[in-house]
């Protein structure tokens, strides 16, 4: 990994940089251009939006890390809510949701994290929509692929995703490439040892493109969520190549990232997803999103400091 992105990242999780970034005034501005908003009909609204520009939706209510019974708890309630919302507003067709493990218990309870989940899918089911769970630091890769393989006993539908800078991923995308398993193939967003990550972003794009092609050629639904515009121009390659038509595969971008490219794919005939993140949690998240690009951190730093 980029050193600078490790240490923005490490700098992240420092209590006293939390505290200045997340009160700042400025920060509300810039998570703005990341996050839907903070609350339920904020998400339903921005997922409106978005379907009715054609594209497709999944979101993600903003927790991680939660070691408390009671916010896992809160969590789920949250994607209940937020699901009855959607189709409420006919838009769980188009609209899927994204959960992380550590937010509904995985880091004290497993057990409670799969009930959790599987509350999650249960009312998804109902509502015409599914669920992928995200990945998280390697410390929890194979909790979640275990807790995935449960869901997917009475949820065949439930996605993951799947980190391409993680040594172990081809491996995994070789056992994930059957009939029916969708599979979010991403890069990686957290700092991890080279014991078990590529480090070199060349390495991560090489190991992208050897897991793209296991997807494609496997009979599971792929779902490539990256903004590179080489992998983006491979992936389409490989897609014709593997004779893959546009609906049995999808790209996936996140909120704020690239809107135009996504427009761009969706116009040419492609299924383009665009992860929604909302809440009141942001921290965690937008800090990674800056740490993918180091000028979007300057440029918010320099604003910290002119402005607090
Ligand atoms: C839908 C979706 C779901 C994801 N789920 C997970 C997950 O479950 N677990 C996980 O670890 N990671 C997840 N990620 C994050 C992912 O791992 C990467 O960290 C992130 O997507 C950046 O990688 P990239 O492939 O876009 O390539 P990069 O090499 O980081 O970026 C390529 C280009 O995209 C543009 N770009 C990328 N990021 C930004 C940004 N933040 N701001 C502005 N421009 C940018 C820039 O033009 C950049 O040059 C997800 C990403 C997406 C799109």
């Amino acid at each position: 990994m980029n050193p600078l992105r490790t240490l923005i990242l490490a700098a992240a999780d420092n209590a006293t940089v939390k505290q200045v970034l997340a009160t700042a005034p400025v920060s509300r501005a810039v998570v703005r251009r990341f996050v839907a908003g903070e609350t339920t009909p904020d998400a339903v609204r921005a997922t409106g939006e978005l379907v009715g520009e054609g594209l497709a939706v999944t979101l993600d209510y903003l927790g991680e890390h939660t070691t408390d019974r009671a916010l896992a708890e809160e969590t789920v309630r949250s994607y209940l809510q937020l699901l009855d919302a959607l189709h409420a507003a006919a838009l769980s067709d188009r609209a899927e949701v994204s959960l992380k493990l550590s937010a509904v218990g995985q880091e004290f309870d497993e057990k409670l994290a799969l009930d959790n989940a599987s509350r999650v899918c249960a009312a998804a089911e109902q509502c015409g929509t599914t669920v992928t769970l995200d990945m998280e630091d390697h410390n929890t890769t194979e909790s979640t692929l275990r807790v995935l393989a449960e869901l997917r006993r009475t949820w065949p539908s439930v996605g993951v995703a799947l980190q391409a800078y993680l040594r172990r991923t081809l491996d995994d995308c070789r056992e994930l490439a059957t009939a029916g398993s969708r599979v979010r193939l991403c890069k990686g967003a957290y700092a991890e040892p080279e014991a078990v990550a590529y480090f070199g972003r060349h390495e991560v794009d090489r190991n992208f493109v050897r897991c793209a092609n296991v997807l494609l050629a496997g009979a599971g639904y792929p779902m490539f969520a990256t903004h590179d515009p080489v992998l983006i121009r491979i992936i389409a390659e490989r897609a014709r190549w593997y004779d893959r038509r546009p609906g049995s595969f999808e790209y996936q971008m996140l909120y704020g990232v690239r809107p135009e490219e996504q427009r761009r794919l969706s116009l040419s005939g492609h299924t383009v997803r665009v992860y929604v993140p909302y809440g009141v949690q942001w921290y965690g998240y937008l800090m990674r999103r800056l740490a993918e690009r180091p000028a979007n951190m300057a440029f918010f730093l320099r604003a910290v400091a002119g402005r607090s």
